[in-house]
Order: structure tokens, then sequence, then C-alpha cells
């Protein structure tokens, strides 16, 4: 029989995307599949999500609720189903007007400023999801709760601390795809969440006088993953913990690295639609007509230089202040760069007065465009990521399945997943991309130094290009992965 497991997220592709969480929380069912576990997924009711149950619910115009709650939180919600994107895997949706149906971000209003009742949405769904995770409402039992990221580590909390009466409470999972986000409150709130006093101790959700979300899931959770090997022995150290690497490191043998895998169906040079001309690791020279198309996209010069790029939120975790002090270097290298991103307005500000310095050889466009990530990764030459930490990081390995070679810092999921050019991984075809120690300017400079310096032995290049394209970064040996921790935690044998 398989497993039932219910995933707990509040973003996931093809649905609802701010960063790497959708990726891989839209991924996740189909890469257990194989694994005889059989995976639904609950996320907010955002309009978005809602509107997609209409396409999804076999000509009913409006769903038929599984479940109501007449107060979740104070408001009234109910539980919709349908597919995670059409003839997906099963989705359940939750649907509560007064506090997931509004314009803008899932976090934020259409200015950019994050909700101020961002507390009490995601404790709320973190109450309705430990709920239906332990099998309150009918028709639904699962053996095991993964919860992702601060808004849904509320669901192992109420687990742990409220469950429904009488429940069966299954295991929970808690996964940090990000540390530096938290979901701390004012400790006010705590009265509000609907927890027992009990909860507000030090193993609970009291975190320094407030409520920590993201610490009580941690404080919860059977077992805790994060998305990559080094980034689970970063969290464990000062830098990298952001306040809870004392608990990290209390946790040790509960905290396990699993790399994420990239959809290899969506991510495919070879069939990508978006792709101006389709490529292979064999017919690299088609690239050509992809960086041209980009260029034209973009405004640049038409030259032989290495085009860079950068697909990336803009804000100082991404290093993007340090890519605009060593943006003069490239462009005096011969380089150009094209970047799509969005985020903090006084980077913007600056890559904008960089792109007036440069023109045709900087261009930009600010915003979000998931069609263009592909066009730009199968066009670009080379793609930097010179984050200052990064727990998995994808976009490297979109870079890596796409010819574009990644320039990456020495960090987190960067470091386990390309492989610097050096002599001796060079000599045995080994080596992916360019990694450099250290997110500052003379750092960088280096790196993109040697990168050009790689970029102008075209056989080189061209080998860089295909060992990347040769890697395995699919969802299988991961999916094993987490099937194996799911059956560890549950007690079922393989
Ligand atoms: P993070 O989740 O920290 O933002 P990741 O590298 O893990 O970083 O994932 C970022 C994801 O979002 C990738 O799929 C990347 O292609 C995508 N992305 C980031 N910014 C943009 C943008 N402006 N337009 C389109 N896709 C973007």
């Amino acid at each position: 029989m398989a497993l039932q497991v219910l995933s707990v997220a509040s973003e996931a592709v093809p649905l609802v995307k701010t960063g790497g969480l959708a990726d891989v929380v839209g991924a996740l069912p189909a890469a257990l599949a194989p694994h005889e576990v059989a995976m639904t997924t609950l996320l907010p009711g955002y309009p978005a999500v809602l509107g997609s149950l209409a396409g999804t619910a076999k000509g009913k115009r409006k769903p038929k609720p599984l479940h109501e709650w007449p107060s979740l939180l104070g408001e009234p919600a109910r539980l919709l189903a349908g597919t995670l994107g059409v003839g997906g895997p099963p989705l359940l949706v939750l649907d509560c007007p007064a506090l997931f149906g509004r314009d803008g971000g899932p976090y934020a209003d259409p200015a950019g400023r994050d909700w101020d009742d961002n507390w009490r949405r995601y404790a709320a769904f973190g109450r309705a999801a430990a709920d239906i995770g332990a099998g309150a409402v009918k028709g639904l039992a699962f053996d095991l709760v993964h919860a992702h990221d601060w808004q849904a580590a509320m669901t192992l909390a109420y687990l742990r601390f409220a469950p429904p009466p009488g429940a069966k409470v299954p295991p929970g999972v808690m996964t940090i795809h990000n540390m530096a986000f938290q979901g701390f409150y004012d400790g006010a709130v705590f009265p509000r969440l609907g927890l027992p006093q009990s909860a507000w101790a030090m193993d609970g959700v009291e975190y320094h006088g407030g409520v920590g979300m993201l610490k009580a899931g941690l404080e919860a959770a059977a077992a805790i993953t994060t998305v990559s090997p080094t980034y689970a022995l970063e969290i464990r150290e000062r830098e990298f913990g952001m306040g809870l690497e004392g608990l990290i490191r209390s946790r040790g043998d509960k905290v396990r690295g699993i790399v994420n895998g990239i959809d290899v169906a969506e991510w495919n040079p070879a069939t990508d639609p978006a792709l101006a001309a389709n490529f292979t690791a064999k017919t690299l020279a088609k690239r050509a007509g992809n960086k041209r198309a980009l260029e034209a996209e973009f405004g640049l010069a038409h030259e032989d230089g290495p085009l860079f790029i950068v697909v990336s939120r803009l804000t100082w975790q991404k290093g993007i202040d340090v890519l605009c002090e060593v943006l003069d270097h490239l462009v005096g290298l011969g380089g150009r760069l094209a970047l799509l991103g969005s985020g903090d307005p006084a980077l913007v500000a600056e890559l904008e007065a960089a792109a007036r310095r440069h023109p045709g050889r900087i261009a930009l466009k600010i915003g979000y465009d998931e069609a263009l990530s592909h066009r730009m990764q199968a066009g670009g030459d080379a793609i930097l990521v010179p984050s200052r930490f990064e727990p998995c990081g994808l976009t490297q390995l979109y870079g890596l399945a796409y010819g574009c070679v990644p320039v990456v810092a020495r960090t987190g999921g960067l470091a386990d997943t390309v492989i610097d050019a050096n002599l001796a991984a060079l000599a045995v075809d080994a080596a992916t991309g360019v990694q450099f120690a250290g997110v500052d300017y003379a750092n960088l400079a280096r790196a993109i130094s040697r990168t050009v310096a790689l970029y102008r032995q075209p056989d080189v290049w061209r080998r860089l290009q295909r060992a990347g394209m040769a890697a395995d970064f699919s969802w299988k040996a991961s999916g094993a992965a987490y099937a194996a921790l799911y059956r560890e935690l549950v007690g079922v044998p393989a």
C-alpha cells in the first residue's frame, strides 16, 4: 500500500510561485510516486489557486467542499479538492476568503509590503493542516505530514500541542528551504493562536519572547531536512543558522540534507517550447540561435564575447550588491550581462545605473517572467550566482541542464552541485562550472576573469558545458531519499 503523505506549503508550481520552494513542492509528488508514496499537497486558497479549481472540477462550476470550519482562528473556512495543474497530483485548497482572498503576492500587498496579519494567515493554515493531517476530515487519512518553511511550520506545532480530539497523530517532517525566513512575531499574538499554555515554552513556540513559527515546527518535527548537505552543516553555525543554530545542533541526528532535483520535463533544452532553437549536448552549436535571440530581446550588441546572465531575486542574500560593483570589470573583459529579476529598489537603481553606463552591454528586465528565464538559460553562456548563502539554489541546476555554465559562490547547495574548473577536474572532464569562496569584489572579479579565460578556449568551454549537461539533477535520487526517510519515520520497511 502506498504511503499517504500530506505536503503542506504556501506555494507550488504551476499555481503560485515566488521562488524555489514552489518548484520543489510542485515536483515532489511525481518524484515520490515511483517509491510507493502518494502525496497530496495542501495550499492556501489564494485567488489564482481557487481559480484553477474551476478548471479541474470536471464540469461542475463550484467544487463541493470536503470540510467546513465555522471558525478557523475566527474566520469561516472550507476545504476544496482539485489537482495541482491539469491532470496533476491531488490538491487540497484551504478556502478562507478573509485570509487568502486578496490581490497581490502570497505574502505581500500589491505594493510589496508584507500583510500585517501574516501570523494569523499562516497559523490558521497550520491549524487546518493539522486537522487534515490527523484525520479530522472524513475520507482523508495520512501516514505522515511534510511541512515546508515557516508558513507551514505551525502545522507540526498544532499536531503536537493541540491535535484534534481522539486523533492518531502522524509523524511530521519539517523542511527548511531558507533559514532566513522564520515567521517571527510579537508574543502578544500567542493567546490568539488557540494553543494551550504549555506551548509557550522554550521547546515550543516561544522564541526570544516572541512566537517563532519555523522554530516551533523544528521543535515538533520527527525529522528535519534542508535542501542540500552543505547547508545542513552550515546552519549549525552562527553565520547561517540565523539564531536557530543551537536548536539545529541540539537536534543534530535528526537533521539531514537532501538536495533538490529539477523537473526535467519542464527543463529540457531538447524539447523546451520556450526556446528559439532546441538543442542537446551533441548539438551545442544550435545554442547560437538562442544567444542571438536573447541579445535581440534584451537589446544587447551582437558579439562573440561571453554573455553572462542572472535570474534572481534582487537581494543581499543573492549578492546582487557585489554583482553591481563588478559590472565595470565584467564589461572591461569583453563580457555582457542580461539580467532578469525583481526585489530591492536600491539594487534595481544601481543596476539601472550600470545599464545606462554600458548601453548594449548590460541590459535588464525587472519583473518576473518564467518563459524568459528559460530562454536566458538557453542563450546565455554563463549564469552568475554570487549568493552569500544558498540553501540549494535552482538556477545553477537549470544552467547546468542548458549548457549555461554556472559561476557560483562556494556555499550551500551551490557548493554541492557545481564542480569547479580546477586543473584536476578539467583533466578528467569532471568540471561543470566555476566556484569562488567569499562573496566580495575581488573574489567575484577573479571568478569572472577565470570564466572569460575558459570561454576563450572553445574546446575547454564545450567540455564544461557537456559535463554539466550530463550531470543528473533529476529527482531520482532525492525522491528515493525522501521516501526512505518517510518509511523510517512511519516504521514501514521499504
Ligand atoms: P530562491 O528560492 O532563493 O529565490 P532558487 O534558485 O532556489 O532561489 O529558486 C529561484 C526560482 O525562481 C528559480 O526557478 C528561478 O528560475 C526563478 N526566478 C527567480 N527570479 C525570477 C524572475 N524574475 N523571473 C522568472 N523566474 C525567476
